[in-house]
């Protein structure tokens, strides 16, 4: 059998606005096309894409949202939180300011989302850990200890830890559900 899955991909950057170039998109069309842009184009409204996933023994169709997080599309961001069962929390370990407007996110799910929301901390860009990296690993780990997040550390561009943080995601949420 199918069952419905809804995930969103999430980041905040200093103005709060969402959209401030962590790989979102980039984690997107790599998990759901197995593609990657080198100067994609900021998102405009809302991207979502679709993937069958097998868990154990069923298929679970997740629909993967991904949003530019503007004030003038809150409407939507409202509804879409409310049907979400899993978020992808992105930061860029590059840029230490989008990891540490995280906990501004954090509030913002907490406030919206339901309750048994699956959240992966995720640090994109890991293939520039050893020439530009901001955010020491140790960060990401502990906040996500404190928050009881997962982690992982991923690369968008060299398809790195890609499958693994949807799949651990999504085996989270099919325990939940199931
Ligand atoms: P978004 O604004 O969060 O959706 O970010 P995008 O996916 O549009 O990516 C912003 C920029 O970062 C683009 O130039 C991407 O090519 C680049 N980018 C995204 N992921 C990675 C990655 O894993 N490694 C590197 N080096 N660049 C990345
Ligand atoms: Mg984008």
């Amino acid at each position: 059998s199918v069952q419905d899955c809804t995930i969103m991909i999430k980041s905040v950057d200093a103005d709060g606005d969402g959209d401030s170039a962590v790989g979102k998109s980039n984690l997107l069309s790599r998990f759901s096309r197995n593609q990657f842009q080198l100067d994609s184009k900021p998102t405009i409204g809302v991207e979502f894409a679709y993937r069958n996933i097998r868990v154990g023994d069923k298929l679970i169709k997740a629909q993967i949202w991904d949003t530019a997080g503007q004030e003038r599309f809150r409407a939507i961001t409202s509804s879409y939180y409310r049907g979400a069962l899993g978020a992808l929390l992105v930061y860029d370990i590059t840029r230490r300011v989008t990891f540490e407007n995280l906990k501004r996110w954090l509030h913002e799910l907490r406030e919206y989302g339901s309750s048994d929301m699956v959240i992966v901390l995720v640090g994109n860009k890991s293939d520039l850990a050893n020439s530009t990296r901001e955010v020491n690993i140790e960060d990401g780990q502990s906040l996500a200890q404190l928050e009881g997040l997962s982690f992982l550390e991923t690369s968008a561009m060299e398809n790195l830890n890609v499958e693994e943080a949807f799949q651990s995601m999504i085996t989270k949420i099919h325990e939940i559900m199931s």
